[in-house]
C-alpha cells in the first residue's frame, strides 16, 4: 500500500461560482486560477500522484502551459489516473477536506463524491468528503480563498 497526501489553495476573485470536486457551486465570487481553479481535484491530483511517487501537478500539468488554460481539471484527474493504471496502482480510498468560510458545500457533498467516484472508477463509498472553516482565522477565515486537502491510499498487486 502507498499512501500520499495533497493540499491546494486558491485566491477568490470576479465570478460568480466556483468548482469543487468536479461541482459547479454557485458563490459570490470565483476563483484566480490557470485552470478551473478546482482546489479539490488539484489536491486529490498532487495526492495520488504523491502516494505513486510521480511528483506534483505542477510537474505534469503546468500553470503557464497554454493547453491547460481555463481547463477542467477532471481532465487531470483522468490522465493521472492512467498514470497509476500503468504502475497497476489501484485507488482504495481518498478522504477530502475543504477548508472554507464560503461556500457552504453541505448541499453539493453527496454530488462531489459521486463525481470524484466516477473520476477514479472506485465506489462512492471509497471516497469521502469533509468540510470545515477556519473559526474566522487566517485567510480563509477572511474569505479570501479557499483550499483542499486529499489524502489517498493506493493499493498495489
Ligand atoms: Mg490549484
Amino acid at each position: 500500500m502507498r499512501i500520499g497526501s495533497g493540499f491546494d489553495v486558491h485566491a477568490f476573485g470576479p465570478g460568480d461560482f466556483v468548482m469543487l470536486g468536479g461541482i459547479r457551486v454557485a458563490h459570490s465570487r470565483g476563483v484566480l486560477a490557470h485552470s478551473d481553479g478546482d482546489v479539490v481535484l488539484h489536491a486529490l491530483c498532487d495526492a495520488l500522484l504523491g502516494a505513486a511517487g510521480l511528483g506534483d501537478i505542477g510537474q505534469h500539468f503546468s500553470d503557464t502551459d497554454p493547453r491547460w488554460r481555463g481547463a477542467d481539471s477532471s481532465v487531470f484527474v483522468t490522465q493521472v489516473l492512467a498514470l497509476l493504471r500503468d504502475r497497476r496502482l489501484a485507488v482504495a480510498n481518498v478522504d477530502v477536506t475543504v477548508l472554507a468560510q464560503a461556500p457552504k458545500i453541505a448541499t453539493h457533498r453527496d454530488a462531489m463524491r459521486r463525481r470524484i467516484a466516477q473520476l477514479l472508477e472506485v465506489a462512492a463509498e471509497r471516497v469521502n468528503i469533509k468540510a470545515t472553516t477556519t473559526e474566522g482565522l487566517g485567510f480563509l477565515g477572511r474569505a479570501e480563498g479557499i483550499a483542499a486537502q486529499a489524502v489517498v491510499l493506493l493499493t498495489e498487486p
